[in-house]
């Protein structure tokens, strides 16, 4: 199979590829390059790193048997397709390249740098960072327009959705090599610009700093899991949390606050309070919600309810009631807010793109056909007029600008 770019011209097909990484997700990916017929090298530095891969990728086919959706041979087929490899020099014969090592600046350059002078000159050179600048890490390669992110959710071989992030230097033709790399391994790829959180998760952030204000106002986690679980949404945001873990948000929160790139509005401590008692959420049995051992089940528990008044007592706030349309309204206008930013910068090229990341990457539900149609089929007036509303109480973060009014 040949992959042509955008202009017609050819680039070679991928039959061998490498990951760089073999953790979370790093091993979910090289399963995927196996799925699609691909033989892949999976590269760490650490072998007890490859030992738990292969436990892992071991555990996911084993499940698929279990389950009477792959037979043995296939199993035995996928298991061959993957090698597992100490030295980064056995990328060199691979025509893609996923790096997901530690999510740190200065460690993915290095292994750019060394990729681009070990891998041929047509090589496509990805990187899975959620938080870093693409174009910083694609500069320390020779060939930046080869060079790109491709974002896979976690885990890697079950979420759909695949952002694929084009850098200011990326050719049109490396765009749709990974695009069509990504459709290859079963993923629904939409190309983004680079930003802070490219789409999904730039947007993620406002709509989860609704959800906490909420709670601050009056709501409770369950009454906002369950407003936006009854609007159609997979999972609540507070659900969501406990399951991905509270540290991972709350990290990801630290690590903009010292790059520099903390949000223009205030956010809440609430997560900083979780997490500095020790609930991490299922992972330690209580998160936002508690949990008893071995199930998913979510119970209030009366310390977050603490934890909440003491963070309401430092602020001098009242609470009220809250109603659930409230919650609705908060949560998904503050995606389609920004959702109108994104459109106006260029990071996604359509409406559309951006319902699709958000269908398909966050539980959106499919039938309401996604936050931008969402708001289209509300009545682009009424959003405005509601975010003006909202703005009259909050304008550091509700500010309705043009971008909305465009839509
Ligand atoms: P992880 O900590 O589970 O795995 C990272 C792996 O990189 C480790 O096994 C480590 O040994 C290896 N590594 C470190 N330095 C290396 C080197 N020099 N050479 C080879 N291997 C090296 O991390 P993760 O959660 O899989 O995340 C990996 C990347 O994917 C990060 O950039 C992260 O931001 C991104 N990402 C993570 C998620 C998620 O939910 N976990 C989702 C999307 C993207």
């Amino acid at each position: 199979m040949t992959e042509t770019d955008l202009h017609g011209s050819a680039a070679p097909p991928i039959e061998r590829a490498a990951v760089i990484g073999a953790g979370t997700m790093g091993s979910g990916i090289a399963t995927l390059f196996a799925d699609a017929g691909i033989s892949v090298r999976l590269i760490d530095a650490a072998p007890e790193a490859l030992e738990r891969a292969r436990a892992a990728i071991d555990r996911i086919y084993a499940a698929r048997v279990a389950k009477g959706r792959m037979t043995a041979e296939a199993r035995q087929a996928r298991t061959s397709a993957i090698t597992f490899e100490t030295d980064l020099a056995a990328a060199a014969s691979a025509e893609a390249v996923i790096e997901a090592v530690f999510e740190a600046l200065a460690l993915k350059r290095e292994i750019f740098g060394r990729l681009g002078r070990l891998c041929s000159a047509t090589a496509l050179l990805a990187t899975n960072t959620s938080t870093l600048d693409v174009d910083a890490i694609a500069a320390a390669a020779p060939h930046p327009e080869r060079s790109l992110g491709m974002h896979f959710f976690s885990p890697a071989h079950a979420m759909k959705l695949l952002e694929v992030v084009r850098g200011a230097k990326t050719s049109s033709q490396s765009v749709a090599r990974a695009a069509a790399l990504g459709k290859r391994l079963g993923k629904v790829p939409v190309v983004v610009g680079n930003c802070d959180g490219f789409v999904g998760n730039r947007m993620l952030l406002g709509y989860r700093r609704e959800a906490e204000f909420l709670v601050l106002d009056g709501a409770t986690p369950a009454q906002v899991d369950g407003a936006l679980e009854r609007f159609g949404m997979a999972m609540g945001p507070f659900a969501v949390s406990d399951l991905a873990g509270i540290d991972i948000g709350w990290r990801s929160k630290q690590e903009r606050i010292a790059r520099g790139a903390a949000p223009k509005f205030a956010l809440t401590n609430l997560s900083d309070k979780l997490v500095a008692a020790g609930r991490l959420g299922q992972k330690t049995g209580k998160g936002w919600y508690r949990y008893e051992a071995g199930s998913r089940e979510r119970f209030p528990d009366p310390e977050v309810e603490a934890i909440v008044a003491a963070e309401r007592a430092e602020k001098a706030l009242t609470t009220r009631a809250v109603s659930d349309d409230e919650i609705v309204q908060r949560c998904i206008f503050a995606l389609v807010n920004e959702g109108a930013r994104i459109l106006a910068e260029g990071i996604a090229a359509s409406a559309a793109d951006i319902d699709t990341i958000w269908v398909n990457g966050y539980g959106f539900p499919a039938a309401r056909g996604g936050p931008m149609r969402y708001a289209t089929d509300t009545g682009i007036a009424t959003v405005v007029a509601t975010v003006e509303r909202f703005a009259q109480a909050d304008p550091d973060f509700w500010k309705p600008d043009d971008a909305l009014r465009a839509l």
